[in-house]
């Protein structure tokens, strides 16, 4: 594999302007978001709407019927508040995959409507490469290591030869995906990943001197691979056997945010990269940041995480997507506008700076 030594210089993309709003839809899970960025990639804020089941995880079909239901309203909503006219809409760009199907769905359709209404350019983007380049237009890193935990997925990728490239990942479930679930296994609604910072938080102001011992979990890692599900039940086993929950959550963030930061270490030291980037929903705990910034300072590097809005599944982070693609001449004919619940990450050629 040839290693881009020059990098990217994304300072490029940002002195470009694509002219117009751009719109972004995201509706790739739990989350249906409608938002925008100006010409020269500025976002504004997202509108959205998210699944929160009273039981269970979350059902594909229900939660499509929920973005089908909201997506009217949202639009709405965010043009007024935004104050964006229909004639300022330059294009129209939306998560084309991975995801879940159903949910995929409506976003697509939405999207194919308003870009053939207002006859204005459609672009399909990888909601994954979505994560990273807000982060980079955003953070002003431009070549990093990204750490991407969210619900659904997990995993640590680089920008080498043209294409953002899978150097480690989760092999069974994201780890937000276990998050919520052993918070849900307590009685703790979606999303469980900030109650269980909370609780982890309140553990250790109570036990400044807090030990592991008692507590420990597997550990999440294999090769440049990691795996949570095994995690997930020793988690809830010592639970079960008594241990109090906030020292559990307080562990299980240790044990697996450990996991995630050492296999991007690895990916920073293999592939050459001095910046690491932070993205996905998890990427909001504060520990998990404070791990990042000890370990990029301890190798002389720098790490970096976009504000909370725009870490969780949101639509300003499609439209900084759709703009790079559009300023790079792609877009998506109406034909080429399936989803993709598969698309990986590696899939897209990347072609902008
Ligand atoms: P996303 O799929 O990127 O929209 O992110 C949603 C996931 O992020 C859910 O699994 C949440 O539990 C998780 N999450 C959100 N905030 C936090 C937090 N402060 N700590 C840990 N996980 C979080
Ligand atoms: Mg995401």
């Amino acid at each position: 594999m040839v290693i881009d030594v020059h990098g990217p210089s994304c300072e490029r993309n940002r002195s470009r302007d694509a002219g117009g709003v751009i719109l972004g839809i995201e509706s790739t899970a739990h989350t249906f978001s409608i938002g925008w960025v100006n010409g020269l990639g500025e976002p504004g804020k997202s509108h959205s709407a998210f699944v929160r089941p009273l039981e269970g995880g979350i059902h594909p079909r229900e939660a499509a019927d929920h973005h089908s239901e909201n997506a009217g309203s949202i639009l709405k909503k965010m043009l007024s508040e935004e104050n964006i006219s229909l004639k300022d809409i330059r294009a129209v760009a939306f998560s084309q995959g991975p995801g879940l199907g159903p949910c995929l769905r409506v976003g697509a359709s939405v999207a194919r409507s308003l870009s053939t209404k207002l006859d204005v350019p459609l672009v399909g983007v990888n909601h994954c490469v979505a994560h990273i380049e807000v982060g980079r237009e955003r953070c002003g890193c431009d070549d990093p290591v990204l750490l991407y935990a969210s619900g659904g997925n997990t995993q640590v990728i680089a920008r080498l030869d043209g294409r953002y490239r899978v150097l480690g990942e989760t092999l069974d479930i994201g780890i937000g995906n276990m998050l919520d679930k052993f918070a849900r296994e307590q009685g703790i609604p979606f999303p469980g990943g900030p109650k269980i910072e909370k609780l982890a938080l309140e553990w250790l102001e109570s036990n400044p001197n807090a030990s592991l011992k008692g507590l420990e979990l597997p550990y999440a890692v294999q090769g440049m691979d990691l795996a949570f599900s095994g995690i997930l039940n020793a988690a809830l086993n010592l639970v079960a056997n008594g241990k109090p929950l906030a020292a559990v959550c307080w562990s299980l963030q240790e044990h697996v945010f450990a996991a995630c930061v050492e296999v991007a270490e690895r990916a920073m030291a293999h592939a050459g990269k001095s910046e690491l980037l932070l993205g996905g929903g998890v990427a909001c705990n504060e520990r998990l940041r404070s791990m990042c910034s000890i370990m990029a300072e301890s190798r002389d590097s720098t790490s970096h995480v976009p504000i909370k809005p725009l870490c969780i599944d949101n639509g300003s982070m499609i439209a900084t997507l759709g703009r790079l693609q559009l300023l790079w001449g792609e877009e998506t004919k109406l034909s080429a506008s399936g989803v993709r619940q598969d698309l990986r990450t590696d899939e897209t050629e990347i072609l902008w700076h």
